[in-house]
């Protein structure tokens, strides 16, 4: 594709990844302080008309697939009208949405309507009084949603568990077993260094996929898979199964090298790399009256800055933003 958007490493960007919140309704240890209240203030937030335009630049530059994340996007008031107008920008083939299902019951059904083709849903443990430790969240909630939106026909739906050690670990075979029943995909993730939340210390309870895989090997049989739109995880089937299970390794084996993907934040700044500071402030631009044209040449001009890789230490916090800034790998 000669008009793309191509990095200086000769990667081509097709995926762009649109966080419409910092907020959340959850608040996983890893993912947030527990009192977290220093948020943007929404004045600051791109509006709909806004996340449209930035989108509509990155499609006639040849970006193909979106994911609505967060933050949760679905505590955004409005997402599914969001998401019916992104879904219509030409060039858009594949609008997705990440989300903690706290409030799919309600929302399932017009995200489906809205043109939303797949969900991501975090889930890292089936069992109450953990899941209530881990995300100060009710599962019973989290479940309704996922059956929710099996009932509204998601498919495929996908299950992200963090696994962290002496936390939720003994609950992988538990998870794929979970995953089996109700014809899920499971993606199990490693714990990156993002944002200091000051609760727990991350490399204590930080666990290598290698363990993991290793562990279900002994119990299945792994063979190796791919999964179209599949991101950086590295997916293989269960036996005769049809059960895909992807591992999302940032850290034990990191996937930089088929990067296809740059980030805009809930303020409308462009990241170009969610492991390092890399950026543009495209807000102050639009609110300028930037025209269209020169919209699309600074996002071309954005993108000669994206590195060639992260450089996260499990061992220490490197980049200063938390996760829910800019939403998942
Ligand atoms: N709230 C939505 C959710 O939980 O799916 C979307 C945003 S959340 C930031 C996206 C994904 O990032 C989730 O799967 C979450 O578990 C993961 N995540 C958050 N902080 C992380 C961290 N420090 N290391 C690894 N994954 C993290
Ligand atoms: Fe919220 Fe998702 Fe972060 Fe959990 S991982 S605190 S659900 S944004």
């Amino acid at each position: 594709m000669g008009n793309g958007l191509i990095d200086p490493f000769g990667r081509e960007i097709s995926y762009l990844r649109v966080s419409v919140t910092d907020r959340c309704d959850l608040r996983c240890f890893y993912c947030m302080p527990e009192h977290f209240n220093d948020y943007t203030v929404p004045d600051h937030w791109l509006s709909f008309d806004e996340i449209e335009r930035v989108t509509a630049a990155f499609a006639a530059l040849g970006v193909s697939r979106l994911r609505l994340t967060g933050g949760e996007p679905l505590v955004r008031k409005g997402l599914p009208e969001l998401a019916t107008r992104l879904a219509a920008l030409p060039g858009i083939t594949d609008l997705s949405l990440s989300t903690n299902a706290n409030r799919l019951a309600q929302e399932a059904v017009a995200l489906k309507q809205a043109s939303v083709s797949r969900l991501n849903i975090s889930l890292d443990s089936l069992q109450p009084k953990r899941f209530q430790l881990i995300t100060k969240g009710k599962l019973d909630k989290v479940m309704a949603g996922l059956m929710a939106a099996k009932a509204a026909g998601f498919a495929p739906i996908k299950i992200n568990m963090v696994v962290m050690k002496g936390i939720n670990d003994d609950e992988v075979l538990d998870m794929v077993e979970f995953c089996l029943e109700h014809r899920f995909t499971l993606r199990f993730i490693e714990t990156m260094p993002m944002g200091e939340t000051g609760r727990n210390a991350r490399d204590s309870y930080y666990l290598s996929l290698q363990t993991v895989k290793a562990r279900l090997a002994e119990h299945y049989n792994l063979l190796p898979s791919i999964m179209e739109g599949g991101g950086p995880a590295q997916y293989y089937t269960i036996g005769a199964t049809g059960l895909k299970i992807g591992f999302i390794t940032p850290i034990s084996q990191h996937f930089c090298a088929t990067c296809n993907r740059v980030r805009l934040g809930v303020g409308g700044t462009l990241y170009l790399c969610l492991g390092q500071e890399h950026s543009v402030a495209l807000c102050p631009l639009l609110r300028a009256g930037i025209s269209d044209v020169a919209l699309q040449s600074v996002i071309r001009k954005a993108l000669w800055l994206k590195p060639l890789e992260h450089t996260f230490n499990q061992m220490q916090t490197q980049v200063l933003r938390f996760m829910s800034m800019t939403g998942g790998k």
